[in-house]
């Protein structure tokens, strides 16, 4: 297939039905291998397997790879992190980031002459941001950080990304994510040979919340609509495709997420108009989280969410574990929120209900009932279920931090001492906050 000139190589790969009609791209080491006979509680471990796979892949590069190396640049992925546990402990000379004048460089991208990286490393590339001057305006620390990394960074040696053609029925769509264990996928236009969109669990909530009527009448559309059937529904609604280019820094990366508002940041290659990967809020604060001690403590990461006004307190978005899933569908589809605390009648948090969730429909095949209650809905998950992951407002930033990226969730639901929701904190509140707001770039909400 050719893209933008350049030649794309995608696979064929069948959905199960015997016919090859969706395109697959890339990895061969984390592939999911799922037969037609995979039963539905396979399918279901699948994303849970996928989610374990995220979780460790940061940490088991932190366990193969020997030696330490100054640049926060591209070694980044073979260079030894330290684990959260590890973080707050005391740096050894020889693990420190830090040179022989007790200055740290941080790499604007490449890495060190001699070490083996991914991307060609020239001269001009690699320009270095002194300590020192970081350390002059400290609370400008993790926006200089994200400029000084490039997306290439955070992509993993070995990742899947799976990639639609728009001809693909939206239906064996929404089952080619839940089988490879993927939360979003790019959209291929034969005609144009291009990417003209993504494929995510927003769209499977609106194709639902439009046809769904009663558990007794099938949704015709769903079986019937193609991918751009669908887009052509909702073509007043759809955004052009927002990507990346690898070599564009994080921050650009953090800037595009939160102006667009979109949760899936597709990296494209522009010179070979390959998709390499999809970039997400949760990944980029990780990374943040992984070199936090190696860098300069802003002033406003000791002090409480109250006290800088971070998250959502207003017009909380929440259900009941007895509103029935199609009302909170609605409410996904009205609000444009991406999570809904489950509260019991005093307003007490008791569960979360996030967009996420909503796929487990298609990997149980329940999509026809959404008349079910949310409890009902996520039953599935209480075996493995740790809780709510919530906070107070008098947390610090850096508990905050802490929290989220150790809970590997999108969100903490704010309460009080009753676990009472005053509001939401999501990981774009956050990044906006530490990276965004520093270096004078307000989201659309502040400004
Ligand atoms: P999720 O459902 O995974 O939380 P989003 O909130 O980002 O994903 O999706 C909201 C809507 O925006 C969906 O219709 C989705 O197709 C679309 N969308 C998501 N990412 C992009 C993108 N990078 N470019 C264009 N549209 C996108
Ligand atoms: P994504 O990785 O697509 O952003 P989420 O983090 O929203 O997904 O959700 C992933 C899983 O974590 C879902 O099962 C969801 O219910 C759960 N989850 C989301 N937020 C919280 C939270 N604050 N506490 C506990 N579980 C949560
Ligand atoms: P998100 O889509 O989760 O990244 O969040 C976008 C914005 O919506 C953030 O400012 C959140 O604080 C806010 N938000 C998230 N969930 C809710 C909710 N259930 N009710 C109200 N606001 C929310």
């Amino acid at each position: 297939m050719s893209s933008q000139g350049k030649t794309y190589t995608m696979a064929r790969v069948s959905d199960g039905t015997g016919r090859p009609n969706y395109l697959k791209q890339v990895d061969h080491r984390h592939s999911l291998s799922v037969s037609p006979t995979t039963s539905p509680i396979q399918l279901k471990r699948c994303l849970e397997d996928e989610r374990r796979r995220r979780h460790s892949d940061f940490q088991s590069t932190l366990e193969t790879s020997p030696t330490p190396t100054i640049s926060l640049g591209l070694a980044h992925l073979a260079m030894p992190y330290r684990r959260w546990s590890d973080h707050r402990a005391p740096m050894t000379k020889s693990q420190s980031l830090g040179d022989a004048h007790g200055s740290y460089i941080i790499f604007k991208s490449g890495s060190p002459s001699g070490s083996t990286s991914r991307l060609p490393s020239s001269t001009a590339e690699l320009e270095a941001m002194e300590i020192e001057d970081l350390e002059q305006n400290r609370d400008c620390a993790f926006s200089k950080f994200m400029k000084a990394h490039k997306c290439y960074d955070l992509i993993p040696t070995s990742s899947k990304l799976i990639v639609f053609d728009t001809t693909l029925n939206v239906k064996k769509a929404f089952f080619a994510l839940v089988y490879n264990g993927v939360r979003a996928a790019p959209l291929w236009d034969s005609n144009k040979q291009d990417f003209v969109g993504m494929l995510t669990i927003t769209d499977f909530i609106s194709i639902l919340q439009k046809y769904y009527k009663s558990p007794l009448v099938q949704m015709d559309e769903l079986e019937e609509h193609k991918i751009e059937t669908w887009r052509e529904v909702l073509k007043d609604d759809y955004k052009p495709l927002v990507s990346i280019d690898p070599d564009s820094s994080l921050f650009d990366a953090i800037r595009t997420l939160i102006h667009n508002r979109v949760h899936r940041l597709p990296v494209i290659d522009y010179k070979t108009g390959n998709a390499i990967y999809v970039l997400t809020h949760k990944r980029i604060l990780r990374f943040l989280y992984l070199y936090i001690a190696d860098l300069p403590t802003p002033t406003f990461m000791s002090k409480t969410l109250e006290e800088l006004d971070i998250g959502t307190y207003k017009d909380i978005a929440t259900v009941n574990p007895d509103t029935p899933v199609i009302k909170a569908l609605n409410i996904f589809v009205e609000r444009k929120v991406s999570a809904l605390p489950v509260v019991d009648s005093k307003g007490t948090v008791v569960n979360i209900y996030a967009k996420f969730d909503v796929i487990n429909l298609a990997a149980e095949k329940t999509y026809n009932n959404l008349d079910i209650t949310i409890e009902q809905a996520l039953q599935h998950r209480t075996d493995y279920f740790e809780g709510v992951a919530k906070c107070l407002q008098t947390d610090t930033l850096s508990a905050i931090m802490e929290k989220i990226v150790k809970a590997e969730v999108h969100r903490l639901v704010i309460v009080d001492d009753k676990d009472k929701v005053l509001g939401v904190v999501s990981l774009s509140d956050i990044l906006s906050y530490l990276v965004l707001s520093p270096a004078g770039e307000l989201p659309p909400k502040f400004s």
